[in-house]
């Protein structure tokens, strides 16, 4: 209730609207204005989280053309789908998840939901139905949106040290520290690949650590795969996840197409749910349906309705296999060209997905933005493939010289 003579009031109450207090903008959306409505031309916009080709652009797939204009010529209703969304469109993910040999055991079940965020906030919902004590293990730092979409299902976050910007390190030993202290029971949310905003994944020989102290424990994860494709590829960004699931009892997936079927206002997603028995995942599925249709009551069909078609027809499919090659490759060449350019970009070069941190103070992010037009995050993180080819050593020569003083 900033301007009080604008708020309304009876019996010396004010009125509903009246009584809530302003909100500040989210600080990534806000950049993406800021960076829209500055008219110097040589500006560069690293602080957007969609993927970018060579010219600056997010294009929609060629798949995905094809098979839009499929769906158009075919789709012969548009009656109401149900809260678990396209269930083909799930039961194609799943492999491509959970790889091409893993078997139908019945423990692990998955619906259609809104996007990344939406699995992130099902899942939630789930955890603090289940126990509404629940205590969720999160990395330090971590996507800034996983807090208000998990910790506003009332599951408790516990933050755990994950990365070190000012050293480019993973704190490996302090995470496997809590994790070995966690509870059986507690969760530990890990980012499947592509971590956001580090770009510092486990190794491999890292996540079979993970999974024998999730196994050991009894811990269950809560994995976050919305970039798989843009590290090493659609399988091996997908090796950590596999492993920690199998080792786990229970387990929980939220998936994103968004980024690897570049349909980020589409907003296609799964949350997968992996049970103790067939039985346990068939009850919590269930109650996913019942939390679902409380807050979307169904998910949009239009985007899970192309990817079944992709994913269904083999053409298509290799297609889309090829232009998400062809998007991660773009990032593994931006991010070699910036390992080169400086030996205190090097680290750039060994990490994953759109994101990396560079070790600026908020003071330089600002100076950047302010005197060279560069925007980026508050906390130093950038997308790599918000450089367009022209970019590259000129936002690596004017990082250095800031980074020099
Ligand atoms: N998880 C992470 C780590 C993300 O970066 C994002 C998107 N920025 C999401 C989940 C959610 O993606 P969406 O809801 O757009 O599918």
């Amino acid at each position: 209730m900033s301007d009080q003579a604008d708020v309304m009031v009876r019996e010396g109450q004010p009125i509903l609207l009246d009584r809530l207090e302003d909100q500040p903008q989210d600080p990534l959306i806000a950049l993406i204005a800021l960076a829209n409505n500055d008219p110097r031309p040589g500006k560069i916009d690293v602080g957007v989280g969609v993927f970018r080709d060579s010219a600056g652009n997010t294009p929609i797939l060629k798949c995905v053309k094809a098979a839009e204009q499929i769906l158009q010529e075919t789709q012969k209703t548009k009656a109401y789908i149900g809260s678990q969304g396209d269930a083909e469109f799930v039961e194609l993910v799943y492999p491509i998840v959970f790889g091409a040999g893993a078997g139908a055991s019945g423990r692990i079940v998955g619906l259609q939901t809104p996007g990344g965020c939406g699995a992130l906030r099902l899942g939630a919902e789930l955890i603090a139905r289940a126990n509404p004590g629940a205590r969720i293990l999160a990395g330090e730092p971590t996507w800034p949106n996983h807090a208000p979409l998990i910790a506003s299902s009332g599951v408790e976050m516990v933050p755990y040290a994950y990365y070190d910007k000012a050293t480019a390190t993973l704190h490996f030993d302090r995470m496997m520290e809590a994790f070995g202290k966690a509870e059986a029971g507690d969760l530990v949310l890990l980012h499947g690949c592509c971590h956001n905003p580090t770009g510092a994944d486990l190794s491999l020989d890292q996540w079979r650590e993970v999974a024998d102290v999730v196994a050991a424990r009894g811990l269950i994860p809560f994995v976050d795969l919305a970039y798989q494709g843009f590290g090493d590829g659609l399988e091996a960004d997908a090796a950590g996840t596999r492993l920690v699931v199998d080792a786990a009892e229970q387990a929980l997936v939220a998936q994103s197409c968004d980024k690897n079927f570049s349909c980020y206002r589409d907003r296609l997603g799964t949350l997968f749910v992996k049970g103790s028995t067939s039985r346990s995942a068939e009850v919590a599925f269930n109650n996913l349906l019942g939390l679902a249709r409380t807050m979307w009551s169904m998910p949009p069909d239009h985007p899970a309705a192309v990817a079944r078609i992709i994913l269904s027809d083999p053409e298509l499919r290799a297609l889309w296999e090829s232009e998400v090659d062809a998007m991660g490759g773009r990032i593994r060449e931006i991010r070699g060209r910036l390992a080169a350019a400086d030996l205190r970009l090097a680290y750039i070069g060994g990490q994953k997905g759109m994101f990396s941190m560079l070790p600026l103070t908020p003071q330089q992010v600002l100076e950047l933005r302010e005197e060279q037009g560069i925007y980026m995050a508050g906390s130093g993180r950038f997308n790599v493939v918000g450089l367009a080819d022209a970019a590259v050593e000129r936002f690596a020569a004017l990082v250095v010289e800031k980074l020099d003083g």
